[in-house]
This record gives structure tokens, C-alpha cells and sequence, in this order.
């Protein structure tokens, strides 16, 4: 970029047919076009109609080459990013969290809706890694199929990671304005979910029908306890990995709780010279198994939101004309 009294111009908007230049809080100018902005966004269109002040030509202030400078209060990224939606040019590549919300918000602001339509696409790939900050801007725009992934995807994460818990880390700014009943519904949705799952795995059978999916073999007169019925002599193998995953459950109520690797690596420590040759191999089968019945049982849980995604179908339904002349 230029240097100019401290002032720079972005290279990309530096059309030197522009009418109207935004300089951004960290002294970027953008020279763009009100047009543009006015088909893009009603907050310019309500600006631009609006009679601007005078002001001395050129005093790099209020007019710089004959062109008005309209101040705004985002940085310089931002506005590169929000103009590169409206132009005719390639989209901004957001491969940071951050960046999305900040755009988002600026967005927001100057009602730019079909960035936010954009944007709410581009935040599933966070969801992974920033599960309880996508729930939140999800929730704060009203995105219901994005704030049920991301609610899902919470589950995944242990407690301790989801909220910044220590001094050094940052408080994520949608968390400035989200509600309070928005985390108390997450807390009720994970709550359901443990409850859900601890009430399945009460129930030996929850264990012993996904053993028996796979024909596991899991009794050994040499090693095993006699079951309730003395028909069978369950290796511990099997009870204490059973007993491990529903322990894991109660923290993260998902699959990857049953597919912790130490919980696999305790059972086969205990497996003896007695025990069917298939073991390992059935183990690692039998938590595929285990993992995918745990979904399954959560999919059933519903989070409760305050809003519904609108069927896009239904916006732009064509309307018919009934007022026939017949
Ligand atoms: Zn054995």
C-alpha cells in the first residue's frame, strides 16, 4: 500500500473512476463506488441520501482528491473483506475464526445481509475446533441448523476446554452479547444427552447386543466371572472397558468418549493366554460398534432453541396469481 501522510490506499480499491472512499480505524483508504455500495447495503443508501457537509477540498479529512471520505470504525481487513463481497471480484479467504466474526459483525452493522448469508456457510468448518464460540454466533444470528451442529459438536470437548478459563486467554467478543439462557440451554442439551446415555448403559444389555452384532467371544473359563446365569465366564476385559466407557460418557456423552484409545489399551492388558485368539481384533470392532450406537442414542436428543431456520424453499416460492377472471 501507498504511504501518504501516514495514510495508505489499499491496492485493490484504487479505481481512479471511484466516487467515495472509506478510510478505515487504522487509516486505510478505499477508493469504491456509491452505486455499489448502495445497491449493497440500505444503511449507505440511507447515507448517501442524506446531504453531506462541506468541507474544504483535498484536506485529507473530509475530502481527498475531490472525493468524500466516509470514516468507519472497522480495521482495514475488515472493509477489504466486506468490499470484496460487494464487488465484482473474487470473495475474502477467512481462515480464522476471528476474522468471520469481525466481518459478521460489520456486516451486521451495515446491513449487508447476503454477506452474513454467505458467512454462515463458511463457519461449519470451525466448528471442530472452536465448537462453543460457532454455538454462539450462531445463536446471536439466529442460525438454527448451525447452533445444532455446533451444540453437537460441544460434546466432543471437555469441559475445561470450552470456556476460556484462565486470565491470559482472550474473552471471544460474541460472548459480550450473548444471553445467558443460550449457555444455560447448551448446559441442559449436554446434561440430556449424559442422562440419556447413562440411563442406556445402566442396562447390561446396551453392551452385550453390540458384542453380539459382531459375534465377540467374550467369556473365559480361565480368567472370567461367572455371569448372573453361571452360563457364562465374562473376561474383565470386557466389564472394565465397559466400565471405563461408561465413566468417559459422563464427561463427553459422544463417540469419541467410547473410542479413547488408554480405554482399549487397559482391556487388552488383561487379556489372558486363555482368552479367544480374536480378542484384539473383536475389540477394536466391538467400540466401532459401541461408538456408533452412542450417536445414535444422542441423535435423539433435541436442544432447545427460541428460533427455526425459515425453509428456503418457502422465500422464494414464485406467487400465484388466484385472482383469475373465470
Ligand atoms: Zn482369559
Amino acid at each position: 500500500m501507498s504511504e501518504e501522510q501516514g495514510v495508505r490506499t489499499c491496492p485493490t480499491f484504487n479505481s481512479p473512476r471511484a466516487d467515495v472512499i472509506l478510510r478505515s480505524s487504522d487509516n486505510v483508504d478505499f477508493h469504491t463506488f456509491r452505486i455499489i455500495l448502495s445497491e449493497a447495503s440500505p444503511f449507505f443508501d440511507s447515507m448517501f441520501t442524506i446531504p453531506q457537509p462541506l468541507s474544504e477540498p483535498n484536506d485529507d479529512v473530509g475530502h481527498k482528491n475531490g472525493l468524500p471520505i466516509i470514516p468507519v470504525s472497522e480495521k482495514s481487513k475488515t472493509i477489504e473483506a466486506v468490499l470484496r463481497f460487494c464487488h465484482p471480484i473474487s470473495d475474502p479467504k477467512l481462515d480464522q475464526l476471528d476474522d468471520l466474526q469481525e466481518l459478521l459483525t460489520a456486516a451486521t452493522k451495515y446491513e449487508l445481509s447476503f454477506i452474513a448469508t454467505s458467512l454462515r456457510r463458511q463457519v461449519v468448518p470451525f466448528l471442530e475446533e472452536h465448537p462453543l464460540r460457532v454455538y454462539a454466533i450462531a445463536y446471536i444470528h439466529e442460525w438454527e441448523a448451525e447452533a445444532r451442529l455446533a451444540a453437537r459438536a460441544t460434546l466432543r470437548k471437555p469441559s475445561s476446554e470450552l470456556l476460556p478459563a484462565y486470565a491470559s486467554q482472550t474473552i471471544p467478543p460474541e460472548f459480550q452479547v450473548l444471553p445467558a439462557v443460550a449457555l444455560i440451554r447448551l448446559r441442559r442439551y449436554h446434561q440430556a444427552c449424559v442422562d440419556r446415555l447413562q440411563s442406556a448403559t445402566s442396562d447390561w444389555n446396551f453392551f452385550w447386543v453390540a458384542s453380539l452384532d459382531i459375534g465377540w467371544r467374550i467369556h473365559c473359563y480361565q480368567c472370567g466371572q461367572p455371569s448372573n446365569t453361571k452360563k457364562r465366564y465374562i473376561s474383565p476385559y470386557w466389564t472394565d472397558l465397559n466400565s471405563k466407557v461408561t465413566v468417559a460418557l459422563k464427561e463427553r456423552p459422544c463417540s469419541i468418549a467410547v473410542e479413547e484409545p488408554s480405554h482399549v489399551a487397559g482391556a487388552l492388558a488383561q487379556v489372558c493366554s486363555s482368552c479367544p485368539e480374536d480378542g484384539p481384533t473383536k475389540m477394536a470392532q466391538y467400540i466401532k460398534n459401541l461408538a456408533m450406537k452412542v450417536d445414535s442414542y444422542v441423535s435423539t436428543v433435541v436442544l432447545e432453541l427460541p428460533f427455526k431456520d425459515l425453509d428456503e424453499s418457502t422465500i422464494h416460492a414464485p406467487t400465484l396469481n388466484l385472482d383469475l377472471d373465470l
